[in-house]
């Protein structure tokens, strides 16, 4: 892929797939179908509607959070995850799936305890953590795996 090559990011409100030029990705670029900003620094609510697009269609890797509602430790994690999304956006796309409301996708992978963090680029796991961290260490371990 050249310099100039547009990169194909998945819309956070439609799932549409937007081709971006590099270096206008941090520029706030919007969706071409619904307007919404393709990153507003906030993790994308992931479910069997926009999952594989971000998956498999995007560009940029793709950081998932698999949690559920009553999980102590998840909702400890949260606000260290939305600030790992300011962080890393827009070279990572962070989403949560809650693996209550969507379990096939979290048996798909494996889910065994949560919070699980994995990292994906093209569709295919790059790493895994299990446990909750805070928001240097989610920055960190990410940017170590991409
Ligand atoms: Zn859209």
């Amino acid at each position: 892929m050249s310099a100039a090559d547009p990169l194909v990011i998945i819309c956070p409100s439609c799932a549409t797939a937007n081709r971006v030029p590099p270096e206008k990705l941090g520029s706030g670029g919007k969706c071409g179908r619904c307007g919404s900003a393709l990153f507003d620094g906030h993790p994308v609510t992931l479910g069997s509607a926009n999952f594989d697009a971000h998956l498999m269609r995007s560009d940029i890797p793709l950081l998932v959070d698999f949690w559920a509602t009553w999980c102590g430790p998840c909702r400890q994690m949260a606000p260290a995850f939305e600030a790992a999304a300011r962080q890393l956006e827009p070279q990572v796309r962070l989403g949560k799936l809650d693996t209550e409301a969507e379990q096939a996708i979290a048996a798909r992978y494996g889910i065994r305890s949560i919070p699980t963090l994995i990292l994906f680029r093209g569709g295919k796991e790059l790493a895994r953590q299990s446990g909750a961290m805070p928001a240097n260490a989610i920055i960190q371990w990410a940017q170590r795996a991409i």
